[in-house]
């Protein structure tokens, strides 16, 4: 079945086939050579032979296209998505975590096409970049977004979550009328966008107020509401800047959302996960998935999580959790700690912090991350990216805040105390090779990236696993490094 009204000539095609057999031969040169995991150069060579080539790909999918876009939960969502719906039986193309700007979408759609252009797909999920899903929507022309969350991580990339969402509105209401916008109903910006489109529009939220923060975070004092501009009210937070809330001047609050949150069991372990869940549901059940399918495969879903991410080093696990701000990476390290809570001191762990352009290059934000909850749990903990020293710091300060430190902290050899953790340690995070023991915690910056994941893994005992947690450019790195030829 072909999709989309535009007339494509003779030639359109004759270029897709030229297009798709250059970009298969790059893939498989990158690949052979050892160069890295080829997720995005083949899509950009593509797109420059083929300008169309999106629109020509997408249009010969048989069945749904859903985009993912959000700040936080993308892979976690579409991988769950993934799963409940290869119970339909179906051949789902799915971009690879992280290639989610325009050149990766090409490039995982490209995996499923033949020499002579063909696209061997029943279903197609693809994660979406906030700034780049109002450009793709006309040739992708999908049948679901999803659209997550906007979270403040973005702002000095792209400007006020405000302007994303006015794009976001502006592209879509170009669609036909009967795409369907799935959107998270707890968040203001999405609830408000939601409202505004004449698109089909289903909504996700949760109502469980006994998962109120105990405390209303000062930070949604200056959650504005999305018509008026008025302060919001919030009746209770469930999360940053998620919950329930009406604006005291116009009227607007929170949508409905179609399912009982409480009606569904979650994925995986954090109330994060259960947006997540909500999400991926909400999508499986507009294509006809049967509840006992549903239940069945979130129950499983933790022999899942990661799989994409985790990589094998020899004998040993190498799991990549993206963490590239407060939300997520608090979301990380409750993870980590729930799976590594038998290894205590055994657990090994590498953060890597970038401040580079696609990471946004503000790093205070790791001063809102619960590094603290991190470091009580011991292990080695290796420190490396652009502004390792940065996480490191963080990671003392977080020591301090224990309140355990005090008396045991330094490494023997006899320190002052001092009410200032920089003063208990004389210049300690320039001596690069030695370990410093704070606690039962072990940080080591190592500040090259290859030489700190030489040294994270031989720090991980057989048959155990690394984890690391980067930053957004720092993942990439780290593929790169793991995938391609320089150290293994
Ligand atoms: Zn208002």
């Amino acid at each position: 079945m072909m999709k989309g009204s535009r007339a494509v000539s003779g030639l359109d095609w004759l270029r897709l086939g030229l297009a798709v057999m250059v970009a298969r031969a790059i893939a498989f040169l990158v690949r052979r050579l050892r160069l890295g995991a080829a997720s995005v150069l083949p899509g950009t060579v593509a797109r420059r032979l083929q300008p169309q080539i999106l629109s020509l790909l997408c249009r010969q999918v048989t069945g749904p296209i859903v985009l993912i876009a959000g700040t936080n939960g993308k892979t976690t969502t579409s991988l769950l998505l993934r799963s409940l719906l290869t119970h339909r039986g179906w051949q789902i193309v799915h971009n690879a975590a992280g290639a989610n700007l325009e050149n990766g979408l090409i490039t995982a759609l490209l995996e499923r096409t033949s020499l002579v252009g063909r696209l061997g797909a029943d279903c197609v999920l693809l994660e979406v970049d906030e700034n780049v899903l109002p450009k793709v929507l006309a040739p992708i022309q999908p049948q679901f977004i999803l659209c997550l969350n906007l979270f403040r991580d973005q702002l000095d990339r792209y400007g006020e979550v405000d302007t994303i969402s006015q794009r976001w509105r502006a592209a879509m209401s170009d669609l036909p009328s009967e795409t369907t916008v799935v959107l998270n109903a707890d968040d203001p910006t999405l609830s408000y966008l939601g409202q505004q489109l004449s698109q089909r529009t289903i909504f996700f939220g949760l109502n469980q107020p006994a998962d109120y923060l105990e405390e209303i975070p000062h930070a949604v004092d200056s959650i504005y509401c999305p018509a008026c501009g008025a302060s919001l009210d919030y009746q209770g937070v469930y999360l940053s800047h998620l919950g329930d809330f009406q604006c005291p001047q116009c009227g607007f609050k929170k949508s409905t959302p179609a399912l009982e949150s409480q009606d569904w069991p979650q994925i995986l372990i954090g109330l994060y996960n259960k947006y997540n869940t909500l999400a991926a549901v909400s999508v499986a059940k507009e294509l006809q998935l049967e509840r006992g399918q549903m239940l069945e495969t979130i129950a499983n879903f933790r022999a899942a999580f990661g799989r994409a991410e985790e990589l094998r080093v020899g004998e040993k696990s190498v799991r990549i959790l993206l963490s590239k701000n407060p939300v997520g990476m608090n979301e990380t390290i409750r993870t980590v700690n729930q799976v590594t809570q038998d290894r205590g001191q055994e657990r090994t762990l590498l953060l890597v912090l970038n401040d580079r352009i696609p990471d946004g290059t503000d790093v205070s934000w790791i001063w809102d991350v619960d590094t603290e909850k991190l470091v009580q749990q011991g292990g080695s903990l290796v420190i490396s990216g652009d502004r390792a020293y940065d996480m490191a710091l963080r990671l003392q300060y977080s020591q301090v805040g224990q309140g355990t430190g005090n008396g045991e902290r330094g490494t023997g050899n006899g320190e002052q105390e001092s009410n200032s953790p920089l003063a208990t340690n004389h210049e300690p995070l320039t001596m690069n090779h030695e370990p410093l023991n704070i606690n039962k915690c072990q940080l080591i910056v190592k500040e090259e990236l290859q030489d700190a994941i030489a040294t994270a893994l031989e720090l991980t005992p057989t048959r155990e696993t690394l984890y690391i947690l980067p930053t957004y450019s720092a993942m990439l790195e780290v593929r790169e490094v793991l995938t391609g030829r320089k150290i293994l």
